[in-house]
């Protein structure tokens, strides 16, 4: 077969090293020229950004971070960030710290240096999210992409369990989607598989004990790589699904993805065969229609939409809603049929035959 593609590589440097926040944090401040810093940390990222942004001349803060980045929160940052003459956004926590500090940037044209305590990975991407009267828009803008991140894995010591773990599978939902979404390619792909492999290991390392730092790498390391296959590639159909469901219901992000990506593999992957061997491969072999339903097992991550809140009453206009935003680049036709199925069974937790949604 020949080898034909278009692929774009996001400007961005990143800075990795485990206990090294506040010294990266600093140089990569000073190495931008900036000297007026807007500091977003949520209210629990908030006792680690004091300590770790200790050397950063910051001349305002805000913790009030919400996922979904809701547009109120994002107008009164963007006002603050002018009103007191910022010149760089350094944003700590999880993906809804880094989601306002992106509007702000597209508003205002600051650079952000991106801080990372979960393994969301939207410091890797230039995709932004608002929510406003329930609807919850997403799209892609270069001055969202974070010109630095720097990473440390020790940061993430302080995340619940049970957060972590689901916030590694948002990480495997990006890896995975990429293989399937409108602008896969080989070098997305490449990097979507190696993101993959990166996280099984980590997730299981973590899971196995909370304390081994190693395992943390690997699963950082995994984050960041699915998370540029995903910018790459785009937003696959799980992504679209989720999107729908965590803006019109409010469901928490993280756990949302952990519920749902199982469903939307198993659906898909025998029409996706080249998908089917890379999820396959990373799990050692185990057929890829089973392999993230027992991964989630072993993990044992939340498993139904019900534990997160979601009504079943709610369960049509889901599908009607995520129908309409499937990406033409699915690997199968899905009917609204097919659609409340899935969405059913990912509701009550109930794995999801082979094929069958
Ligand atoms: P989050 O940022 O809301 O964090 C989840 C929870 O973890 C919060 O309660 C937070 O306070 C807590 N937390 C974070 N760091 C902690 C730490 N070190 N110790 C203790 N608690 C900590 O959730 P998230 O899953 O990281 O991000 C979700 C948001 O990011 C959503 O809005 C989602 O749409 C967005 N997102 C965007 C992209 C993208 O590419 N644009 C990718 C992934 C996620």
């Amino acid at each position: 077969m020949s080898l034909s593609f278009d692929h774009t590589t996001l400007p961005q440097r990143v800075v990795f090293a485990s206990g090294g926040a506040a010294r990266n944090i600093a140089a990569q401040v000073e190495l931008l020229g900036a000297e007026r810093i807007l500091l977003i940390a949520g209210r629990t990222s908030s006792p680690l950004a004091e300590t770790v942004a200790l050397d950063v001349p910051v001349v305002a803060r805000i913790d009030r971070v919400r996922q979904h980045v809701p547009i109120g929160h994002a107008e009164a940052a963007t006002a603050l960030a002018m009103d007191v003459a910022a010149d760089a956004i350094v944003a700590i926590g999880g993906g809804s710290a880094t989601g306002l500090a992106k509007i702000v940037a597209i508003r205002t044209g600051l650079p952000i240096v991106s801080v990372p305590t979960t393994f969301a990975g939207s410091e890797a991407t230039d995709v932004w999210g608002l929510t406003e009267g329930g609807r919850k828009v997403t799209g892609a803008d270069p001055l969202a992409l974070p010109a630095v991140i720097v990473y440390d894995a020790t940061l993430t010591a302080g995340l619940p369990t049970r957060l972590a773990i689901a916030s590694g599978l948002n990480a495997v939902a990006h890896a995975v989607d990429a293989f399937w979404a409108p602008r896969a390619d080989p070098v997305n792909r490449a990097l979507g598989t190696e993101g993959l492999t990166a996280l099984v290991a980590g997730l299981h390392g973590m899971r196995a004990s909370a304390d081994d730092l190693g395992a943390r790498e690997r699963t950082l390391y995994g984050a960041y790589l699915a998370a540029v296959a995903f910018a790459s590639a785009g937003s696959g159909i799980h992504h679209k699904i989720c999107h729908v469901l965590g803006g019109r219901f409010g469901l928490s992000h993280a756990e949302m993805h952990a519920v749902v990506l199982p469903h939307v593999a198993a659906f898909l992957v025998p029409a996706a065969p080249d998908a089917a061997a890379r999820i396959s491969a990373a799990f050692g072999g185990a057929p890829a229609h089973l392999a993230l339903f027992r991964f989630s097992e072993q993990l044992d991550a939340p498993r139904s939409l019900r534990e997160l809140g979601l009504r079943e009453a709610d369960l049509p206009e889901a599908a009607r809603l995520a129908l309409e935003a499937v990406p033409p680049s699915t690997p199968r036709p899905v009917s609204l049929a097919d659609m409340r199925q899935l969405l059913t069974a990912a509701w009550a937790g109930t794995p999801t035959p082979e094929g069958r949604p």
